[in-house]
Order: structure tokens, then C-alpha cells, then sequence
């Protein structure tokens, strides 16, 4: 009796291991965790950081939270869920944020009442010019990864992370072929709200402008589950953590920072009934702790800069005095944060309390739509009236110079730079910058000029002595 059973394991354990009882969606290998008796957790790979489904089953039907970019792997899922819960009275699907691969399988739920913030359906509003850019980067994308796969053994960890990233991006080159219409939430909300599903209860608040316009949390008191989407993670599982790698205010997201604090704030007075933390993607997790830092850093940040502003500090003042890793240690390392991201945060902050806009920004939107010099002057002229309009940051200006270059434009990048040249100087690198610009413009002279000032203000830079050089030896030659 006992051999047998022992035999019984052994083959049962043999078979797992050769991955008999494994199961695949679309090629990719299919996860389930049950969260807790009426709870799963669903989601494909076990390499690439993809969306991670969580299903409820309650009184009044199954209430399914995000779906995968790709209707083929969701309609799969759903199975799955189905299956898992033993029910398919699937009543509501809710939207984390409105990124492609959390909203991109709506459309398997049509016959769901959708729920997101209002934000969501705009967020999701395809553009075609993005549509066409995105197919492109897939499939040359893919076309490269084919390739390294090739040079690789098969079942290397390597190989096996490349094969899953090579049927991702056929999946998503594919979804993006068929260029299905958006399925947007069909009840939306802006603050807060409460969806009542008979024994189980979600409590939907905004948390939005640290990673997308239209984040919301979703806490599942019944369950002391609290989910945070795509917001933060303190714990990576993997080292390629994807769309939960940046805890960050971006230029051109909008924020609500007051609002954002308060949803916050409501949870974490609820953090005794918080048992369990999920996010968005199956490779990253929260710790409460981990919550708790990052809501208290951009406390912090928000209180911060709304002094320094009234005491008239200078936005050089304020990034120096919040720089991540001597104001906030605990978090220089943690996942999501470092000091890029805590200096555009800031940036942001700054913006909103002060109501003034990037030079920067505007200097590069004017070029770009041909506008002439007066009114690149105009702006350029602001830097000496109080208030000012405008802020204006050397680095911010000369990044948008490099991004005409980046794209071919050497006449508006050399205005671009001429602007920051006017604005800064008395800095070695704006000249530096210009010159380079009008060396590729074939302007040698100019070029040298420039070349020639930079490095009068910094006669050890590399970049003006190795350029200077350059121009002299082609001459010579
Ligand atoms: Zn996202």
C-alpha cells in the first residue's frame, strides 16, 4: 500500500516536472493563484512582465479586475476564471489605468458593465500616426529578436525569455493588425466610488499622476485586498519590471496632487483591514511599508514645495534641498524611485503651485511649428520680468535641442540651442551644444566659433577639444 502510493507521487511529481499538467494560452505558459477561497489571480509567462488578472466571485456575479493587451489571451483567461471559480456570471470588469495592456482585452467583456476613472476612454483613444510608429517598432522589434533567438540554446533561461518576448510582440503586432475599437468603461467616476456586489464590497479611489492620468486603487474590505494597478512596487521578482519600473510625475500627465494625497490618505487609515497588496503586473509586489514610503515621500515633496514657493526659494533651491538620495535614503534604492525621477516629480509640483510653464517646452513648440524670431524672443525676453511666465532650465532646453536633432531637424535644433546660448552665457555646454549643431548644418566656421567659446569657459572639456581637433585635422588634411 505504501509502495503504491510512493509510486503514485513519484510519477505525479515526474510528470509535473516535465511539464505535463502545464498549461498554455497562446503559446505562453498559463499561472493561477488562488488569493483566497473566492479570489484567483490569473496571468501568462513566466518571464515577461505581463498584466495580472484578479477575479472575485461575489453574490451578484464575478467581478474581474484588467485585462491582458490581447483579446486572444483574454478570452482564454476567462475560461480559465470560469473554470476556476466553478461560475460564468461575469457581471463587471474593471479598469486598473487606461494602458493598452490592461484595458486592450475590454472588448472579451462587452457583455460586462465596465467601470474606470473618466480619464480611462481618453487615455485609450487611438491615434493612428501611434498605431502605424508602434506596428513598426513591433515588427522590426521581433524581426531582431528572432534573430538572437536563433543564436541561442532553447531550453537556456535566456532562450526561454526571448521565445516568450518573440510571441508577445507577434501577439501584440497581431492585436494591433486587427486595430479592434477601443472598449471603453461604460460607468465612470472622478473622485471616489462604491461598487456594491452584494457580499462583496470595492471601494474605487483615484490615485492618478504618478504613472498614468487615470490610475485608480480598488479595496476589497471583505477581503482586506487592496489593489494598486500599475502605481508602485517595492519588490521586483524579475529584473526587467516593465511598466511598474518608475514611480514618477511625467511632463504631460495631469495630476491632482491635493486629491491624490487625500485618496491616500483614506486608505492608509484603513491599513489594519489591509491584509494583502496586489499590483498590476505578476513580477512586482507592494509591501504595506513599501506603500506607506511613497505616500509619505510625495507628502513630503508636495508640502515642500508649496512652502519653498511661498518663502520664494528658487526651484534650484527645492531640488537641492528634496534630492532623493540625501532627503529620502530609504528610497534612493527602492524599486520605481531614483533621482531622474524625483527631479521631473518636483518639476511637476513645481508647475502646478507656481502656474508657470517650461520655457523649454514652449521654445521647442515654436520652432517646431516654424513660428519666427520674434516669437522665440518673446519667450527668451520673459526671463527678466516678475513673475515671470515661464521657467527656464539649461538642461531642459538643450534636451530639446538634441530632440530636433534626434530627428533630423539641424535648423530647428540650432535655434533650439542659439535660444540657450542667449539664456546661459556663461555655460561651456550650451556652446558646446550649438556647435555641434551647426558642424552638422556643414557650418564650419560657426562651428568652430562656438567650439572656440566653450572652451574658453571650460578649457578642459574632452568634447570641445576633440571636436576642435577634429575640424583642424580635416582642414589640414
Ligand atoms: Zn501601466
Amino acid at each position: 500500500m505504501k509502495t503504491t502510493r510512493w509510486l503514485v507521487a513519484a510519477v505525479s511529481l515526474l510528470l509535473v516536472a516535465s511539464g505535463a499538467f502545464a498549461e498554455d494560452v497562446a503559446g505562453l505558459p498559463l499561472h493561477v493563484k488562488r488569493l483566497d477561497p473566492t479570489t484567483v489571480r490569473v496571468w501568462v509567462g513566466d518571464y515577461i512582465s505581463s498584466t495580472a488578472t484578479v477575479a472575485f466571485a461575489t453574490s451578484r456575479g464575478i467581478v474581474v479586475v484588467d485585462t491582458t493587451g490581447n483579446p486572444r489571451i483574454d478570452a482564454e483567461l476567462r475560461k480559465v476564471i470560469a473554470r476556476e471559480l466553478g461560475r460564468s456570471d461575469f457581471k463587471v470588469l474593471i479598469n486598473t489605468h487606461e494602458h493598452g495592456d490592461h484595458t486592450g482585452g475590454n472588448s472579451v467583456y462587452s457583455d460586462c458593465e465596465i467601470v474606470g476613472h473618466e480619464l480611462v476612454g481618453k487615455g485609450m483613444t487611438p491615434n493612428s500616426r501611434n498605431r502605424e510608429q508602434v506596428a513598426a517598432w513591433h515588427a522590426s522589434r521581433t524581426a531582431e529578436l528572432e534573430k538572437n533567438l536563433a543564436n541561442l540554446p532553447a531550453d537556456s533561461p535566456e532562450g526561454k525569455r526571448l521565445r516568450e518576448e518573440v510571441l508577445v510582440n507577434r501577439l501584440g503586432l497581431e492585436a494591433l493588425k486587427a486595430n479592434p475599437k477601443p472598449v471603453p468603461p461604460t460607468r465612470t467616476f472622478a473622485d471616489r466610488m462604491t461598487l456594491s456586489m452584494g457580499d462583496t464590497t470595492f471601494e474605487l479611489s483615484y490615485i492618478g499622476g504618478m504613472h498614468t492620468a487615470s490610475d485608480i486603487a480598488i479595496f476589497v474590505p471583505e477581503h482586506g485586498i487592496l489593489m494598486t494597478g500599475d502605481t508602485m512596487a517595492d519588490v521586483w521578482l524579475t529584473d526587467t519590471p516593465g511598466c511598474l519600473a518608475s514611480f514618477i510625475a511625467r511632463e504631460g500627465v495631469r495630476h491632482d496632487f491635493p486629491l491624490l494625497l487625500e485618496n491616500w490618505g483614506l486608505l492608509l487609515q484603513k491599513k489594519d483591514q489591509i491584509k494583502m497588496l496586489i499590483t498590476g503586473h505578476w513580477n512586482g509586489e507592494l509591501t504595506l511599508k513599501g506603500f506607506e514610503d511613497r505616500v509619505n515621500y510625495v507628502r513630503s515633496l508636495w508640502e515642500g514645495v508649496n512652502k519653498a514657493v511661498a518663502e520664494g526659494k528658487s526651484l534650484a533651491d527645492i531640488q537641492t534641498a528634496y534630492r532623493l538620495d540625501t532627503r529620502f535614503p530609504e528610497l534612493a534604492r527602492s524599486p520605481g524611485c531614483n533621482l531622474r525621477n524625483n527631479y521631473s516629480t518636483i518639476l511637476e509640483m513645481w508647475q502646478v503651485v507656481t502656474k508657470q510653464e517650461s520655457a523649454a517646452a514652449r521654445l521647442y513648440a515654436l520652432i517646431d511649428e516654424g513660428a519666427g524670431e520674434d516669437a522665440i524672443h518673446q519667450v527668451v525676453a520673459d526671463r527678466n520680468s516678475t513673475p515671470s511666465r515661464y521657467f527656464f532650465l539649461e538642461d531642459q532646453i538643450n534636451g530639446y535641442g538634441y530632440r530636433f536633432l534626434q530627428q533630423d531637424k539641424v535648423p530647428q535644433a540650432i535655434a533650439m540651442f542659439k535660444a540657450n546660448v542667449e539664456l546661459f552665457p556663461g555655460s561651456w555646454n550650451v556652446f558646446d551644444s550649438l556647435g555641434e549643431a551647426l558642424l552638422k548644418a556643414g557650418d564650419v566656421a560657426g562651428a568652430t566659433a562656438m567650439y572656440e567659446k566653450s572652451l574658453a569657459l571650460n578649457p578642459e572639456s574632452p568634447s570641445g577639444k576633440e571636436a576642435l581637433a577634429k575640424i583642424r585635422g580635416t582642414a589640414t588634411k
